[in-house]
Formats: C-alpha cells, sequence, structure tokens
C-alpha cells in the first residue's frame, strides 16, 4: 500500500505524518518519500543510519564500504584535483559569504578537513565541529580549531557566532530541523547563516530521479529552494539569498561528474582527455543541483 498515514514517520518540514513512495533505489538507506502536504523529499525509513549523529567508527567504515560497492565514486577523483583548484573553491564561498558579514566569530559545521576554515581564518575569527574523530583530527593537526563533537553539544559564544556555514550537511542529518534549532540559538542576531545543498530543482533530477548522482547512502533530506525556504522561517530565519552554485575543475573532474550523471560516451571522453593531455586544464561547471541559501536571524 501507497501514502498510508504515519508509515514513513512524520516530515520533517511540515510535520506531516502523510507521505507518499517516491522510489526505492539500492543507492539510498531506505525508500525515499515525498510529503503529501509540503512536497519535501526524504528517505523514510533508515536501515543503516548513516547519519553524521556522532562519532562510529564501525558506521563509517561500513558507509565507506557500501559507497565502494554501488561504485558511485571513482575513489581518488576529488582527492586528484589540483591544491589550488580545492582552494580556489573554497574562496568563493568566502566572498560570497563577505557580502553579508565582514567578520567576527565563524562557525563551520560539518567542518570536515577544514578546507573552508582554512581561507576563512583570513578574515573570521574561524572555528568548527566534526563529528567523525580521525577526520577532526586531521583538521587540528593543520593547526585549524575543529572540535570533535557533535553540533548539539556547543555553546553559544559571547553574543553568538557573526556567521554559521553548513556546506553539505542539511542532507546528512537525521533532523534537518533539530540542526537548525540548534544553529538559531548559536548565532548572533545580526548573524549570517550560509547553506550549500543538493537541490531537487534540477533538471537531472526531473529527468531521470533514479539516476541522480544526489542519491548516495548517506544523503537523507532532499530540498527544494521551497521546503528549505519553509523550513529556515519555521526555525526563526529569513531567507536574503538562493542561487546555484558552481566552481572551476579540471576536465578529468568533469568527465567524471559527465559519469556520475549518466551521460554517453563519459568512457572515451575521459580516454580522449588523456590521450590529448588536457585532463588537468580547467573549466567553470554548475551543475544546476546544487543551492547555496543565506538566511538571518528573525
Ligand atoms: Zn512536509
Amino acid at each position: 500500500m501507497r501514502g498510508v498515514d504515519g508509515r514513513f514517520g512524520r516530515c520533517d518540514v511540515c510535520g506531516s505524518p502523510r507521505a507518499r513512495l517516491f522510489l526505492r533505489s539500492p543507492r539510498l538507506d531506505g525508500p525515499l518519500v515525498r510529503c503529501a502536504e509540503c512536497g519535501h523529499l526524504f528517505v523514510a525509513v533508515r536501515s543503516r543510519g548513516f547519519t553524521f549523529t556522532g562519532a562510529d567508527p564501525a558506521r563509517t567504515a561500513a558507509l565507506a564500504d557500501r559507497i565502494r560497492a554501488l561504485g558511485i565514486v571513482d575513489v581518488g577523483v576529488e582527492e586528484g584535483e589540483a591544491p589550488s583548484l580545492r582552494e580556489a573553491a573554497q574562496r568563493e564561498r568566502l566572498e560570497r559569504l563577505l557580502r553579508h558579514v565582514s567578520g567576527g566569530r565563524l562557525l563551520d559545521v560539518g567542518a570536515a578537513l577544514g578546507d573552508f576554515l582554512a581561507v576563512a581564518g583570513e578574515r573570521f575569527d574561524a572555528e568548527g565541529v566534526e563529528p567523525d574523530p580521525a577526520t577532526a583530527g586531521q583538521a587540528v593537526a593543520r593547526g585549524l580549531r575543529v572540535q570533535n563533537t557533535a553540533l548539539d553539544r556547543l555553546s553559544a559564544p559571547p553574543g553568538g557566532y557573526r556567521a554559521v556555514t553548513m556546506f553539505h550537511v542539511l542532507e546528512h542529518l537525521d533532523s534537518p530541523r533539530a540542526g537548525l534549532d540548534v544553529v538559531r540559538e548559536l548565532i548572533a542576531p545580526d548573524g549570517v547563516l550560509m547553506i550549500e545543498t543538493p537541490t531537487v530543482d534540477s533538471v537531472f533530477f526531473r529527468i531521470a530521479p533514479g539516476r541522480w548522482r544526489q542519491l548516495i547512502p548517506d544523503h537523507y533530506h532532499f530540498f527544494s529552494c521551497a521546503t528549505l525556504t519553509r523550513l529556515l522561517g519555521d526555525t526563526g530565519f529569513t531567507v536574503i539569498t538562493h542561487q546555484k552554485v558552481g566552481r572551476r575543475v579540471s576536465l578529468r573532474f568533469a568527465a567524471d561528474r559527465w559519469r556520475r550523471a549518466g551521460l554517453p560516451a563519459a568512457g572515451p571522453l575521459r580516454h580522449l582527455l588523456t590521450a590529448t593531455g588536457t585532463a588537468e586544464r580547467t573549466v567553470r561547471i554548475v551543475p544546476g543541483d546544487i543551492m547555496e541559501v543565506t538566511a538571518r536571524p528573525r
């Protein structure tokens, strides 16, 4: 039976118990359902629970095994990008943030290895929080201020953070609402929240949702601009900007994205790049399925 009230739990955006099965994919941790009230898409029943709720090395290893088994990611593609390109992508984020806030204390939620913190530190008193101990340890070893804990264990500095950034975090959380509730407590009254997350407002998702690259085992929430705006409104924020974002990448990297999008001739394309020695030339891509939203507390 489809769409039984309550069968898929409550929608994190609007609280409705009414949701319908949207699709099943071996690349997701459970059925993808669409809320009948607000349209939010989320993984309703989680078989493994690959969420960022805390340090769990066994779960981290299981997730890596699952992603490898599914063949979703070519190992080394991201890591193989030139450091200058990776830094440039972080710098673009910083420049966009600086349009709204000029400095002060910054918190990067889900800081990972600290790539954003490393550039944000030039303009902000920047620190991060990262739940995975090994990842947080690597960031600290680079000389960055990263706490290895869960978001809800943090306490606000006096006056709150002037900027909070969440790059590719919301889609991983058990409850984005709970995460934003915590951020609302941590942020200064005149602070700025910057979020980057996949969006279903994407042509790839509309044409072939089952093959969308964002369907991976530890993604649980897939926002549209409308559902994210609604959730931010409910948690005490007002959206000030929203846009699709991209970055400069190598042609080798772009070819891998082409492959992951399920587009034809990805193999020959990659060989051509290698044969002609053009794989490391760069191009700016805006994949159209990543949105950036900035918001202020109300
Ligand atoms: Zn809903």
